[in-house]
Formats: C-alpha cells, structure tokens, sequence
C-alpha cells in the first residue's frame, strides 16, 4: 500500500547543526506512530518540516503521492496535515468554539456552507470533550482542557494527519487516560504522528516507534522491538 507520508534525506541545517539529518521516514495511512528521542533529537524540526513551518535544507516529503516539499503550511493544512504543537496556542480571549472555528474557516471555507462548518466545530468540540464549554473563554480553561481544545482545533480541519507535539505535557494522569481514549477514537478517521516523553503513553497507543537522536533516525519498530533495542536503551531509555 502506498504510504501517506514519505521523507527521503530530509535534512534541516541551522549554522552547520543538522537538526534533522537526512531522515527516511515511512507513515502507512491509518497508523498511530510515536516519535521518541532525547532532548534536542529533532523531532520537532521534522515534524515542522513535514507540516511546512520551516523549509528544509535539502531532501523530499511526499504526502499521498504529491511533493509538498515546497508547498506553503496553509496548502498542506488543506491537503488534510494538521498539527498541534508543544506551546499552547489557543486565543485567551476568544471563546472555545472561535479558537477551533478560526482555523477551520481558513482551511474549510471553499464552498462549504457555514452549516457545515458549524457541523465540524461542534464534532471537534464534542469529540475533545469540551462541546458544554463551548462559549467559554479559552483562557478561563483548566491546562488540560487548552491542550484538548488545540486537538480540536486540528480536528475541525478534518485531518488525514494528525501531528501532536508532546500533547500530554502538564497533563494529570486522569487528563492522560482520556487523551489516550482520544487518540484511539481520532484513529479510526485519521493517521496520527504523536511526539510523546511519556513511555507509557508510547508504548500503550503506538503500533509502531520511530527513535531519533542527533537528527538521525536511530531505530524503528513495534513497542516491544523498541523497548529491547540496546542502542535505544544506551541513547535514550536508559537516560529516563
Ligand atoms: P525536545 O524533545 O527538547 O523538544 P527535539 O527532539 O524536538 O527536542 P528540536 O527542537 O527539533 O529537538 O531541536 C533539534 C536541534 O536543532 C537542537 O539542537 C536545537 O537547538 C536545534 N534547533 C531547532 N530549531 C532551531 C532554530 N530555529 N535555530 C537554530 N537551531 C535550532
């Protein structure tokens, strides 16, 4: 099957430090997919290369079959990549339902009717949890519930990808049982790339592990393979 995500050598350089360094990287459509490594690996330089945030130095990203390494972040949003990243980014001001309706209008409203549009916020925002919250103001929100309302803020997109960056960061362990609930619901209708510290959360909802260090690709493979693998135990486990 063809994958929904390919990378060949995707490099990002900053004054001689190779952040991401010449990565090959396979998503097959429908996997949830961990990406874990130490401090400064260049999990997050990737993904903001895959999501178009930062362009890369050299090297190709293929999403469904086209070279969107080039193609501006709003495109590839509406290609269906969708991403939420470690630093909270909600609008404070604005109630839960306009935070996950602004980007949704940007990237839904060609063409759709404003019924719809509704549709979509009101899914995102009863899929996270938060649809009775729906008139509050992001920043009158608990912590977690801000870290769910930027999940349902890529939801109203409609992903076909789905990039969470550390979304369980600050999060209490209930917080953490639901998110993970969450992420097997999001699943069944999207693919989903999740950047994650917490192993326990890695190893109960990835099917497959991809480990960096030094912007390599260090190892990859089921959980278990993951937690066996001694250059991965040395890098990264066993400094936990
Ligand atoms: P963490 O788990 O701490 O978030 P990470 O694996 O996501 O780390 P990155 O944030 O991708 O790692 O950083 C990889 C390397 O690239 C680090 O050495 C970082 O300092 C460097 N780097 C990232 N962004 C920039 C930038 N804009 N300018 C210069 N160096 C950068």
């Amino acid at each position: 099957m063809t994958p929904l995500l390919t990378t060949r050598g995707l490099t990002k350089a900053y004054d001689g430090l190779r952040a991401v360094d010449g990565v090959d990287f396979s998503l097959a459509t429908g996997e949830i997919r961990a990406i874990i490594g130490p401090n400064g690996a260049g999990k997050t330089t990737f993904v903001s290369l895959v999501c178009g945030r930062v362009p890369p130095t050299s090297g190709t990203i293929v999403f469904d079959g086209e070279d969107i390494t080039h193609m501006p972040a709003h495109l590839r949003v509406r290609r269906g990549i969708a991403y939420t990243f470690q630093i909270t980014s909600v609008f404070p001001n604005l109630s839960a339902y306009d935070n996950v309706a602004l980007p949704a209008q940007r990237t839904l409203e060609d063409g759709r009717a404003k019924t719809h549009l509704h549709a979509a916020i009101m899914s995102a925002l009863e899929h996270t949890g938060l649809a009775d919250r729906a008139n509050i103001q992001a920043g009158a929100l608990s912590y977690g519930h801000q870290r769910l309302l930027e999940v349902a803020m890529g939801l109203a997109l409609k992903p076909r990808l789905l990039i969470l960056d550390e979304p369980t960061q600050g999060l209490s362990d209930s917080e953490i049982d639901g998110f993970m609930g969450l992420v097997r619901d999001i699943a069944s209708s999207a693919t989903v790339l999740l950047i994650e510290h917490n192993m326990d959360v890695v190893m109960e909802l990835a099917r497959r592990i991809t480990v960096m260090n030094a912007g390599k690709i260090l190892a990859e493979g089921m959980p278990e393979e993951i937690r066996a693998d001694e250059a991965v135990q040395r890098a990264y486990l066993g400094t936990e």
